[in-house]
């Protein structure tokens, strides 16, 4: 199949990437000029932010995560970079390492939370709080540590890599559970409110893992292939899966299914104006909404 980009330039090329989505085949340079321009138009349509903005990308050393800090970096935004070492086991220390090279590769700064200094490795909180599921608590540790991060470096935007996948198979397991709460706040711009939270983009919500895949790849980014050991058996996967095949059999699917939410239902469920108080820890002096935020409470439980 050829390059359609290249076709109508009268130029015979081999496409590489076929995407059914879009019904587009495109050679090497015409994807990544494809890629490079969604990310920026995402970025624009959106208001995540501008050249003068101070953003801080989450990397976890996987595909997305170190394809989002290099290409934001090539469109001429100032981005750094924090990683959290979750200590869990070589996972962490190969994702470390491979993201450590990475930083001096592009040349920007990269900031290290390392959890076993801060509470604990995840494998020794998850033996120490068997109820609690793993990918539950980890969550809201990261959450906390990007927010408190993003604020203390002088930062004022924090930049995560969910893609289109991430998205969907969340939104569909709210739908399936008419979870209105948590539609409500499924948007890819949570903006910053007062001094508490920084503002949280997510600028790859419209490339599919696919696509982000194929970006990181043809640039020559090594990443960490494994996935993380407590991964296994998530629901998300279950849903992921599930919309792959619905995607297969009518491509357009899965973008569709996210823009006609935020345009259709986000709308009518989100309520932008509620000014609401913000409390703080009594603790820590970071915001949450009961007296001991989620992560001294789970500081307090393993008496650190
Ligand atoms: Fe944390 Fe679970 Fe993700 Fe592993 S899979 S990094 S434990 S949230
Ligand atoms: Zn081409
Ligand atoms: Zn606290």
């Amino acid at each position: 199949m050829n390059c359609k980009i290249c076709k109508t330039k009268n130029i015979s090329k081999d496409a590489i990437v076929n995407l059914p989505a879009y019904n587009l085949s495109l050679c090497k340079d015409h994807f990544i000029e494809w890629f490079e321009r969604r990310i920026e138009n995402t970025i624009k349509e959106f208001h995540m932010f501008t050249k003068k903005d101070k953003i801080l990308v989450a990397v976890s050393g996987g595909k997305d995560s170190l394809g989002l800090w290099f290409v934001l970096n090539k469109l001429g935004y100032n981005a750094d970079g924090l990683h959290i070492d979750l200590g869990i086991y070589d996972y962490s220390q190969k994702s470390r390492e491979i993201i450590e090279k990475f930083s001096k590769t592009i040349n920007r700064k990269l900031y290290i939370i390392d959890l076993k200094k801060e509470i604990r490795a995840i494998p020794e909180i998850k033996e120490k709080l068997p109820k609690k599921p793993t990918c539950s608590i980890c969550g809201t540790i990261k959450r906390y540590y990007m927010n408190k991060a993003t604020k203390e470096y002088g930062y004022n935007i924090l930049a995560t890599a969910h893609n289109l996948d991430d998205e969907i198979s969340v939104l569909f397991g709210n739908t399936l559970n008419w979870n209105i709460e948590y539609l409500s706040r499924q948007y890819p711009v949570l903006m910053e409110y007062k001094d508490a939270f920084v503002r949280k983009v997510k600028p790859y919500f419209k490339v599919t893992e696919k696509e982000s895949a194929i970006y990181t790849f043809l640039n020559g980014i090594k990443y960490i292939e494994e996935e993380c050991p407590f991964s296994k058996g998530a629901v998300s996967l279950k849903y992921k899966e599930i919309l792959g095949i619905i995607e297969g059999q009518f491509p357009g699917t899965k973008i569709k299914f996210f823009n006609n939410f935020l345009k259709k239902l986000y709308p009518l469920i989100s309520n932008k104006s509620e000014e609401k108080e913000i409390k703080r820890c009594k603790i820590c002096n970071e915001p949450s909404s009961l007296d001991i935020c989620a992560v001294c409470n789970i500081k307090m439980k393993l008496n650190i």
